[in-house]
Formats: C-alpha cells, structure tokens, sequence
C-alpha cells in the first residue's frame, strides 16, 4: 500500500528524520519529522519522497519527544566540583534530555532573591548544551523576593518542609500557607519536598544514640507515615489557599494516591515521582549503600510495585530524576556509616533508558504515556508548552532517537557527570538513546556530545499554571 502523506510543507525543510516510530501525544505512528529551523514544520505518515538539506534514515527506531526533566540539582555557582552546567547538560543530551529545570539549592548561594537568580544565569551562561529553566526557593523567611523571582522568570518555587542539610531553610507551616497564597497570586507553583521534620529528626537522634550506623537506619528513621503525614498537610493547605502545588519525588503510593483524590476534589496539586522509587528498593539500598541514599528513602519491594500501579494508572503527573551530584568523598565515608554519606542519586543520564526498561518492556507502560509523564506534563506544568514536550507542529524541534531493543550495561566511564558514580552503575537496560536534537540540532549522537557549550538556551515560565 502507498503511504499516505499527512501533509507536505510548502517550503523546504532542513531535515527529514524518516522511517521512524513517532511518538505523539496520544498515538505512535510510523513515519517521520520535518524541521524547519528550530522548530517542527511537519509529521509525515510513512516514508514519503521530501526535499530536504538533510535526511536521516532512522531504520524504525522510536522518536520521542526531548525529555524535560524538572527535578535536577547542578551546583553551579559556589560548589562547582560537584556539578557543572556544562557536564551536566552532556550528561542530559546522553539521557535524551533536552530541558532540564534547576532546583535552587545545592549551589552556592541558593536561588532565593532576584540578584541570585541574575548571578546564577551569569555563572552558567555559556555553558549548557541543552535548554534549561531555573526553579526559585521558598525559604524561612524569602516572601517578599518571590514576586521578584517570578518577574524573572522561575518556573516555580521549591520548598523544603523537612531539613535540606545545605543552606536552604526549611518551610514550617506558615511558610508553606503564605507561599501557596503567592503562588496562586503569581500564576506560579510552589514545589515541596514533603517528609515530616519533627519524626524524622526524632528517629533518626534515636537510631544513632542507639549507635546504629548500619544501612537500614536510614530508612528507617524516615518511614513511608512521616512522608505520607506530610504529603496530606501539604495538600491540606492547598486546598484552603487555592494555591497551586506540586509534590516532588513522592516515594509512597499512598501519597500518590492521596494526591490524585485531593486533585479530584478541586485542589491543584500534582505528583512527581523519581525513576529510584520504580527501579531500586531497600533490598538495592542494602547492596549499594551510599550511592543509593537519598530522602525520601528507597522503599519496601511492596512500594515500588504499588507506585508502578499508580504509575499504570495515570495517577503520576511527572517523572524527574532528582539528580543530586556529589563527589564520591562525600559518599565514601557512609560505607562505615550510613549517616555520614550526602544523600542524592545521579540520574539525569540513565532516567530513560531505566523506564524504558522497567515501564515500557516490563510492565506494558504505554509509550505516549510514559512520555507525557517525561515531557509534556511536565512543560505544561511549568509554563514551556506548546514549545517544549511534545512532537507536534510548531513546537521545538526537540526530539530523541531511541533504539527501544537494545540492550546494554551501563558502566561507570560512560557516565558524563562530573563525578562518575550512581546507583545505576552495572545495570543492564533495554532501550538506548542513540541521537538527541534540540531546536533541530544534534546535540547527542551515538556516544558522543556534538553541540558545543552555550547551544543550550535559558527557558523563562512563558504562561501562568494553567494544568
Ligand atoms: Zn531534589
């Protein structure tokens, strides 16, 4: 049968990737993209005849839109060893992550007033390879800097309800009240980080007074009740303010579930969860250590089936990575006790290749769906749609090539982080990123990162939350 040809563009375009299998929104369809400039002039259905200046035979791999990865932590300025811009976004474009949106803490000074945010984008000009937004903090005390920030261009405000263990105040409840209030004023978002301070600070002293240094105190003084408590208080205050909040790296499937009956009652909240809460559970923790510790804890085998669950059931609004660099020094020493390693896991790079894995292969996860967890949600959410996050006409022309069969192990020395360690190290994937373009450049090509430092472009909120 003759292809069809959705439709032919009046001008020519700049490139033709063809023979591919293109995930939109709601449908895969074997076919291809034009580009013209940065953006997508068209999608084709088969494999029709196009002029264009470049053509690129993808020999049916799958063509998904560029990730936008809303929860990575580099630490440029001030802590620059940990992580750049510049390692950071090659390691993005490995990944097929084409929009990465920075947390404000973790750098030296933290994201929190308007001067900071200029010096942050003055520090970083110049060095990423893919797109990037900045997120600002909510902190004890920084209410009257959020009108400023948003004026700015953040695309939201990141809060801690329990301690960060950097200089980065956490948010009691009053805090977390008059934030939801502004944001509701500012057509912004305020995003928490949702554990209970006062229970998790109680059994933590416990467990060490006890001389616990053993991997499973960690986990244990930070149990699935002292999350969901503040999942619930954090929903509960949305919904009184009217403001609009997002929970980041929800670990548990009761607060994901809490969340979604919450959105069902009218409050505007939504969930993120991080691929270590699919991927890895306490039994991994237990194996790796250090390089497994974050907050909220890896959980229970039980967990991590009961979030794929809600993964399946479209409950899940965003995946991001939480991807926390560190220095392997800052983790060595929690081999001898797990109480002195930082707590972040690096996995900006493995993030799609990790759910491809155990979400499209293992458990069916639609293709479209996991996308829209990975790239749409989260540019509507913050503001970058119809630019970023989906394959559509118009829209950037950011877009990853994927070669959904093969299978490979990650190692230590692929990794492009400035510090080459994560929890993922020795982990066989299947499905690989084998290109990846931003605004119609390669940027990321079979192992190796083409665009030069500075390719990557500042993202301000281009739209009040709409979700
Ligand atoms: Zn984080």
């Amino acid at each position: 049968m003759r292809s069809a040809v959705h439709r032919i563009p009046t001008m020519a375009s700049d490139l033709y990737l063809k023979n591919a299998r293109v995930v939109l929104e709601d449908a895969v369809i074997d076919g291809g993209v034009l580009v013209s400039g940065e953006t997508i002039a068209d999608v084709v259905v088969g494999t029709p005849q196009i002029d264009a200046e470049r053509t690129v035979d993808l020999g049916g791999q799958a063509l998904l839109p560029g990730v936008v990865d809303a929860h990575v932590h580099f630490n440029q300025p001030g802590r620059d060893h940990w992580e750049g811009y510049r390692t950071g976004t090659m390691a993005a474009a490995a990944g097929g992550v084409t929009t990465i949106l920075e947390m404000p803490l973790n750098a030296t000074p933290p994201t929190i007033t308007a001067a900071e945010f200029d010096r942050k984008r003055e520090s970083v000009r110049g060095d990423a390879v893919v797109d990037y937004g900045l997120w600002g903090g909510l902190v004890d005390n920084n209410l009257s800097d959020l009108a400023d920030l948003n004026e700015r261009g953040v695309i939201g405000f990141k809060g801690f309800m329990s301690n960060s263990g950097v200089d980065f105040a956490r948010v009691d409840d009053d805090l977390i009240y008059a934030g939801l209030l502004e944001s509701r004023q500012l057509g912004n978002l305020v995003g928490l980080h949702a554990e209970n301070e006062y229970v998790t600070d109680y059994l933590g002293k416990g467990l060490r007074e006890s001389g616990r240094t053993d991997r499973a105190s960690w986990h244990q003084s930070r149990p699935p009740a002292t999350e969901l408590e503040a999942v619930q208080r954090a929903c509960y205050w949305a919904g009184v303010t009217g403001g609009n909040l997002h929970i980041v790296h929800v670990s548990i499937a009761q607060g994901v579930q809490h969340i979604a009956q919450a959105r069902r009652n009218g409050v505007h909240v939504t969930a993120e969860t991080c691929p270590h809460y699919l991927c890895l559970d306490e039994d991994d923790f237990e194996r790796l250590g250090p390089a497994a510790k974050c907050a909220p804890p890896l959980r229970s085998r039980e967990n991590v089936e009961a979030l794929w669950g809600c993964v399946l059931a479209g409950q899940v609004d965003t995946l991001g990575s939480d991807h926390s660099p560190c220095p392997w020094e800052d983790k060595a020493p929690g081999m001898e006790n797990i109480w002195k390693a930082w707590g972040g896991i690096q996995g900006l790079q493995t993030m799609l290749p990790a759910l491809l894995t155990e979400g499209f292969h293992a458990r069916g996860l639609s293709l479209p769906a996991l996308m829209k967890m990975l790239a749409a949600n989260p540019a509507r959410l913050f503001g970058l749609a119809p630019r970023k996050g989906v394959i559509a006409i118009g829209a950037d022309a950011d877009l990853v090539a994927v070669d959904l069969d093969r299978t490979w192990t990650i190692s230590a020395d692929q990794l492009l982080y400035k510090n080459q360690h994560s929890a993922y190290v020795g982990r066989t994937f299947r499905g690989r990123v084998e290109k990846t373009w931003v605004r119609g450049q390669i940027v990321y090509e079979d192992g190796h990162v083409k665009a030069k430092p500075g390719y990557g472009q500042w993202l301000r909120r281009g739209m009040r939350y709409a979700y």
